[in-house]
Order: C-alpha cells, then sequence, then structure tokens
C-alpha cells in the first residue's frame, strides 16, 4: 500500500499543477495562440491536453520508482522542474511572453535534461518514463523560439488555420500598437511609392490606431481583442477600430516578392469563380465600381466557399461572420499620391504585389 503512494502521489500532484496550467492556459489557447504563425507545426489545441495528461502521468510514475527504490535526493530536482513547468505556463500564456516564456522552457529542458541523465544512472525504466516529456518539450521550446523570433509585434494577423480569424491579441494596458510592416516601406515601389507607406501606414493608420487607444479608455471594450471591438461596437469606435483592423490585413496582404497562388486555393477560386483570371476581372471589378471610400474583400464563408465582397467606409464583412482571405483599400489616399485619379490603374498594378502565401494562409477550404 505504501509503495502504491509513492506512485500515487506524485501523479496526482503533477495532474493537479497540470490542471491549474491547462486554467491558466485556457483563454491564451483560445484567444492568443491561434494568433501566432508557425501553423503548419502548430498542433491542434486538442493535442495539448492530451499530451500533457500522458506526460504528467509518466512524469509521476518515474518519480514514484526512484522513491520506491529509496532514492530521495532526486525529489528536489524533480519538484523544482515541476515548478518551472508551471512557471512556463505562467510566463508564456498568462503574461503572454514569448520572450519570458523562452527562457522559462530553456530552463525547464536543462532540469529535465538533468533529471533525466540521473534517473537513467539509478533506474532505467524511470530514465525512459521522462523520455517522451523531455522530446515534447524540445519541440515547444522550438515553437517558442520561433514564436519569439517571428513575432515579437504585439499583433499579429491570424495565419492559423484553425480560427480562420483575423484576431488580433488583446491590447496591453488598453492600448493597442502599430502592426508591423512586413517589409521595408520602399519595398512596394514603384507599384506602392515609399511615400504613399509613409503617409497611409505611418500617418493614416496612425491616426486610426491613436483615435482608438483615445476612445477606448473607459468604454465598455477597453482591453477586448480588436475583433471584438470590430464585432461589438459602433459610431466612432467602431469607424477607428474597423480601420484599423482592415489596414492591418490590407498592409499584411502585400509583398515585394512574387508569390503565386497555391493549388488548393486555385482550385477553390475555378470552383467558385470559373477561373483565377476571372475572378480577378470581378474584383477589379467591383474596386473600381465601389462609390466613394471603401474596401474591397476576398472573403470565405463557414462552408469554404469564396465571394467578393465590397464594404463602404470602414465597414467589414467580418461583422457577417465571413473570413477575408484579401482585401484591397480604395480609399483615395490609398492611391492618390501614386496614381492621383486613376483608380483603375492602381487597382490594375495592386496585382503585382499581392502576397499570396499570406491569402493562402488565410484560407481554410472547409
Ligand atoms: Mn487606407
Amino acid at each position: 500500500m505504501k509503495k502504491a503512494l509513492y506512485y500515487i502521489v506524485p501523479v496526482l500532484l503533477t495532474l493537479a499543477i497540470g490542471a491549474l496550467g491547462s486554467y491558466i492556459q485556457m483563454p491564451s489557447i483560445t484567444t492568443w495562440y491561434p494568433t501566432l504563425t508557425k501553423s503548419s507545426l502548430t498542433p491542434p489545441a486538442i493535442v495539448f491536453p492530451i499530451a500533457w495528461t500522458i506526460l504528467y502521468i509518466l512524469m509521476g510514475l518515474s518519480i514514484g520508482r526512484l522513491v520506491a527504490i529509496g532514492d530521495m535526493s532526486i525529489v528536489r530536482l524533480w519538484l523544482l522542474q515541476l515548478l518551472v513547468n508551471f512557471l512556463w505556463s505562467v510566463t508564456f500564456f498568462s503574461l503572454r511572453s514569448p520572450l519570458l516564456g523562452l527562457i522559462t522552457i530553456l530552463i525547464l529542458v536543462v532540469l529535465v535534461f538533468a533529471y533525466t541523465l540521473y534517473a537513467f544512472s539509478i533506474d532505467r525504466i524511470a530514465g525512459w518514463l521522462f523520455v517522451p516529456y523531455l522530446i515534447w518539450l524540445l519541440f515547444a521550446t522550438y515553437l517558442t523560439g520561433y514564436i519569439y523570433l517571428n513575432n515579437s509585434t504585439a499583433y499579429t494577423l491570424s495565419a492559423a488555420n484553425s480560427t480562420k480569424s483575423i484576431t488580433i491579441t488583446a491590447p496591453q494596458n488598453s492600448q493597442y500598437t502599430m502592426p508591423a510592416l512586413p517589409y521595408p516601406s520602399d519595398a512596394l515601389e514603384p507599384t506602392m511609392s515609399q511615400e504613399t507607406i509613409d503617409f497611409h501606414y505611418g500617418k493614416h493608420l496612425k491616426g486610426y490606431l491613436d483615435n482608438l487607444n483615445r476612445l477606448i479608455v473607459g468604454s465598455p471594450f477597453e482591453n477586448l481583442p480588436l475583433e471584438q471591438v470590430v464585432k461589438l461596437s459602433d459610431g466612432a469606435i467602431f469607424n477607428n477600430a474597423a480601420q484599423v483592423a482592415n489596414h492591418t490585413l490590407f498592409f499584411d496582404s502585400m509583398t515585394p516578392d512574387s508569390t503565386t497562388i497555391s493549388k488548393r486555393l486555385e482550385r477553390a477560386i475555378i470552383r467558385d469563380f470559373g477561373s483565377v483570371e476571372q475572378f480577378k476581372q470581378e474584383f477589379s471589378a467591383a474596386a473600381k465600381s465601389l462609390f466613394g471610400s471603401g474596401w474591397v474583400w476576398l472573403v470565405e464563408d463557414s462552408n469554404g466557399n469564396l465571394s467578393i465582397v465590397s464594404t463602404p467606409n470602414a465597414d467589414t464583412p467580418i461583422r457577417q461572420g465571413l473570413y477575408p482571405l484579401l482585401v484591397l483599400d480604395v480609399w483615395e489616399h490609398a492611391y492618390y499620391i501614386d496614381y492621383r485619379n486613376r483608380r483603375a490603374d492602381f487597382i490594375e498594378r495592386w496585382w503585382d504585389i499581392v502576397d499570396w502565401r499570406k491569402v493562402d494562409n488565410r484560407f481554410v477550404d472547409r
């Protein structure tokens, strides 16, 4: 009976710590984590609790074996790694800091590696019971490192297929920050001049962002992720929040690189528009005929069907439950410096700088 307790106590302890960690992670797993890119390697959210439950049980059994053998000296190291493990949930998921998360998980890897080596020197089974945990941690370290290197800005457009949204993470201290421009400001020349980017990104978008940050304080939308503000607000808060979200998607849909449409997206475009050429024509026609200021979108609905939507002013199809894949800004400020009144020329040239990789990333194809 006493021997069984050696196993039961640490298994229950790890599961309790794990449950607490999961509880802390939950809001981030649903709203923040899917906004981080590396979707091709990021497991679906359901994998995490399953994997961790198995790993925690193995972790408890390993120390149980060593204690049953009579080796108590290792218990402190085992407890320390469990504490650091929990700390990783706090730094990465609760504080949402990829840097602190990376530092914590690196320390954890060292501790777990030391434990595993020690365990092997006492009892091979106790050592092997820790190996899956160590492998999982190395994988998690790689993901954390990737996220740290590629998502250092406060908010990132979602490329995660699991959510299909343009979720932007909750603001820090109730203030939103500028999205990073994914290329130098002169990179889109001559199609879009540096001067246009400087004004459009640096002044127009910045203006909407500053307005939003001023208006949001004390409003019911304070501290909400931007997408939620766009969905729930109206009036001036909606106009500025939607313009920030729309522009974030717009600037994140262009590139100086020449990109091509993926096969799976091409198939869907052919299915819903007849051909890629036909799609571009319809999209361009919608952009040219949009009266006044507004946006033209390629959207996906919840059944995976593609369509073209025009919205006036700041309006956005996410209010209708649609998922934007691509957007073109046809407000005059988007082209007036480079093309003056020739909106049609701007639209035709704009296709050269569309980043089809980003469009493909956003496309889920249900
Ligand atoms: Mn604009």
